[in-house]
């Protein structure tokens, strides 16, 4: 067997200015000076206005306008609204504080409007490591990746993410592992991706059994969220696969919440793969302490009290063909060739709560 160092690979560096351990409100104002800007927009989801209020504070005279209507899968009648904002308070930088569904936002503007992007994370997602915007219309979500949509400077500051309730921080967590679990088996994975995976993977199973256990241990959450990192930088540096398929298929076309419907899946997307790349996958057996991966993720996610049937979060079993027939449309690529039955009895069993099952 040949070495996988005498592979071609080809490993693009996240530009990024990433601030880890920051203070976010004391900070932002000079990474706008930073930046060249003067104007900001700051993005929220109506739940988080108040961060936003505290953060135009921070931002003084550079805060031009807050809008706070940021909502998940990033519906275009909403970035068409934010847009109109970003043109009233002529602005000139956006700084999105908040989960996916905020960070999203500001990308749909920065695509629109060229506009350099400051994120200052509260979730897990990580969607502030990748140049990836996924947008939905008509009940579709279509996903994008351009080198533009990858916000300039990140700000990691534990106190923003330790108020996430403890449900939340569960399933974003989870969202996060499965960046790292799809970017092991990724095709076009290299040996930096795969060594932030494992080590993201590391952190992350290291500080989630605190996390459940006490809410307040800070060490914890400052642990998850630089595993949380690692595992965005992963899903912005090579491609996904069956899981993000199905996770993109639910999301878009059944309004799924997006951690959730991560937390749920993994372990059968995991199963579903698994015999095709058991080598991969071996690292997360050995740290889940399983005997494959997907009962590796299924124990955690069960130990954990994640979410575990698709039927909590609304979908019906007359929605599967609906769901079939999306997750199979332009499927990403797989390590095991996408088939409808059997995606079919996956989302069968994950509706219900059943065991992953190869
Ligand atoms: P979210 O941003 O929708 O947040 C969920 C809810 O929790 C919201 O009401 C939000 O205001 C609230 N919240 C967030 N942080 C909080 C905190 N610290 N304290 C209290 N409440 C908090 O959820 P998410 O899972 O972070 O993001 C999901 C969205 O992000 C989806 O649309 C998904 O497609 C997208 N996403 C995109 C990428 C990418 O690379 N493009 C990556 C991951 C996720």
């Amino acid at each position: 067997m040949t070495s996988v160092f005498q592979n071609r690979f080809v490993y693009q560096g996240s530009p990024a200015r990433v601030v880890f351990g920051a203070e976010a409100y004391a900070q932002v104002a000079a990474e706008v000076d930073r930046l060249g800007a003067a104007r900001a927009l700051v993005l929220t989801t109506a739940e988080q206005a108040k961060s936003g209020r505290e953060l135009s504070a921070a931002l003084g005279r550079r805060a031009v306008g807050h809008f706070a209507g940021a909502a998940m899968h990033t519906p275009v009648a909403i970035t068409e609204m934010a847009m109109l904002a970003l043109d009233a308070a002529k602005a000139d930088v956006l700084i999105a504080i908040g989960g996916g569904s905020t960070i999203g936002l500001a990308k749909a503007l920065a695509l629109r409007s060229g506009l350099s992007q400051i994120a200052i994370p509260t979730t897990f997602a990580g969607s502030e490591a990748t140049p990836i915007l996924g947008q939905t219309e008509n009940g579709e979500k279509t996903t994008m990746t351009e080198a533009r949509l990858r916000p300039e400077v990140i700000l990691y500051d534990v106190a923003l993410v330790k108020t996430m309730p403890a449900r939340l921080a569960i399933s974003s967590a989870l969202n996060a592992l499965a960046h790292a679990v799809e970017g092991l088996y990724a095709q076009d994975r290299n040996p930096m991706t795969s060594l932030m995976a494992q080590e993201g993977t590391r952190a992350l199973i290291s500080a989630l059994p605190r996390l459940k256990a006490d809410t307040n241990d800070l060490n914890a959450w400052a642990e998850a969220q630089y595993g949380a990192w690692l595992c965005g930088t992963v899903l912005g540096q090579v491609g996904m696969s069956i899981h993000h398929k199905l996770c993109h298929a639910l999301g878009g076309g059944f309004d799924l919440p997006h951690a959730d419907t991560h937390a749920i899946l993994l372990p059968h997307a995991v199963s579903y793969v698994e015999a095709a790349v058991p080598e991969l996958l071996r690292p997360i057996a050995g740290m889940t302490g399983a005997p494959t991966a997907a009962l590796g993720l299924q124990a955690l996610a069960k130990s954990l009290g994640a979410p575990s049937a698709l039927r909590d979060l609304g979908l019906r079993e007359a929605d599967l063909d609906r769901a079939t027939a999306l997750a199979t449309a332009r499927p990403y690529w797989s390590p095991k060739p996408i088939e409808a039955g059997a995606l079919r009895a996956l989302l069968s069993r994950a509706l219900n709560g059943a065991p992953a099952q190869p």
